[in-house]
């Protein structure tokens, strides 16, 4: 590893000309903390992705100031300084309406298995050695000029995932790390995962069952939200840590035709998929989704015209989406065949009307208040859908009469 580290390290490219970097609003940042006498690096996925070539979402900073520190310096150039994360040394630092978060250099002190106890450190190599992957522990300073102590950049060359340090010991310190392993290899991974780093996982798979919903839930979508979730999620089956998450199906080859949409993919894999909704403790709206996959007939392309608009009206666009996608993936039909490819794209074509009349109308044309106005008006809806939502308000009021 040290011979591999000294090699890399002059083949090292230099970030200077990388726009993230010389946005203004980071340099204030790097600038203020350096008039303190610290500073500051970016660090993690931003510096990843960049070498990686893929887009930069998020600049995260690390710094050798306290968070009290980073806040006073950038609070006195004139910066906006919140305490996000302040307990476990991260602080946001909005500049040119640009949030950046600010954590202090940390040390791992200690660890349960699920979260780490920290102290801070003005040590770049002890933060480097308590990240996850050698790929997420690049620096990058203020000149572009990237720091890797941990010897990541041949695996970023090689889109490969490898533990920092070893492996069975960081899985033990935190068991998400099994999950940020597949979840990271189905996003920018290339060929087979890193054999150590896979066989670590599979011997320790039973601490994923000690881990909360939400730290589970949060990288699995993340995961099904990769491109290559599927060969992923296939090899987890194949390891035996698929089951350790949830009851699911293999329907592969299903799988592998949804568009990757995490959602769309767990309404498929899981066994039970209204049961994930407790299990993974989902939103509402997530849940609500899932229980209309579940529970609604998917409209197909055999059906006419006028009866696909009825299932559209009558289910919504997002369930009338969701369904096609789904029924589409498992139909034997290919992924550019013109009747599905119709279907779904109904509610482009074809604005959802609304019932022209409502309560109010049949109160004012007559009718007592009660209950009988809902059947009336459930009644006057299925004439109007029935006759293809052609007529009017008039038309409806005089069938009223
Ligand atoms: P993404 O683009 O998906 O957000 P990321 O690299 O920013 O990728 P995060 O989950 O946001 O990933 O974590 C930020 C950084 O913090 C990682 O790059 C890694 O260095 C470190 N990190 C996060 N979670 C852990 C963990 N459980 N154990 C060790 N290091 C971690
Ligand atoms: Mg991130």
């Amino acid at each position: 590893m040290k011979g591999l580290k000294l090699g890399a390290m002059s083949d090292l490219p230099s970030l200077a000309a990388a726009p993230w970097l010389k946005a203004p609003a980071l340099q204030r940042i790097f600038a203020a903390i350096a008039v303190r006498g610290g500073e500051a690096r970016v660090v993690g996925g931003a510096v990843r992705n960049a070498l990686m070539g893929e887009q930069v979402t998020e600049v995260d900073i690390a710094a050798t100031l306290s968070p009290d520190e980073v806040t006073a310096a950038c609070t006195a150039v004139g910066l906006t300084v919140h305490p996000t994360g302040i307990d476990h040394g991260t602080v946001t630092v909005v500049a040119d309406h640009h949030p950046y978060e600010v954590t202090t250099l940390r040390h791992d002190v200690e660890t349960d298995g699920r979260r780490a106890k920290v102290t801070f450190t003005g040590d770049w190599e002890a933060d480097a050695m308590r990240r996850d992957f050698t790929m997420n522990a690049l620096y990058c300073d203020a000149r572009g000029v990237i720091h890797d102590p941990t010897g990541g950049y041949p695996d970023i060359l090689a889109r490969r995932v490898v533990f920092v340090g070893d492996p069975g010991q960081r899985i033990g310190e935190d068991y998400l790390r099994i999950l940020r392993f597949f979840r990271f290899h189905a996003r920018y991974g290339e060929g087979a995962p890193d054999e150590a780093g896979l066989q670590a996982c599979k011997r320790l798979k039973a601490g994923l069952d000690g881990l909360s919903a939400e730290r589970i839930r949060q990288e699995m979508f993340k995961l099904m939200a990769a491109k290559g979730a599927v060969p992923t999620l296939m090899l987890m089956a194949e390891h035996d840590i698929l089951g350790h998450l949830l009851p699911y199906t293999e329907e592969w080859r299903v799988l592998e035709r949804l568009p990757p949409d995490p959602l769309l993919r767990l309404a498929v894999l899981a066994r039970d998929p209204v049961a994930m909704k407790q299990r993974w403790r989902l939103s509402n709206h997530e849940g609500r989704r899932l229980e209309a996959i579940a529970s609604l007939n998917p409209p197909t392309p055999a059906l006419r015209d006028m009866e696909q608009k009825i299932v559209l009206y009558q289910i919504g666009i997002e369930a009338f989406e969701d369904l096609v996608r789904i029924a589409w993936a498992r139909s034997d039909a290919p992924m550019d065949d013109p009747g599905w490819q119709h279907l779904l794209a109904l509610p482009e074509r074809w604005a959802v009307p609304v019932l022209p009349v409502s309560g109010g109308d049949l109160l004012a044309a007559g009718m007592n208040p009660g209950p009988e106005i809902g059947v009336t008006l459930r009644a006057l809806e299925d004439w109007w859908v029935a006759s293809g939502f052609a007529p009017g308000k008039k038309e409806l009021l005089k069938r009223l009469a």
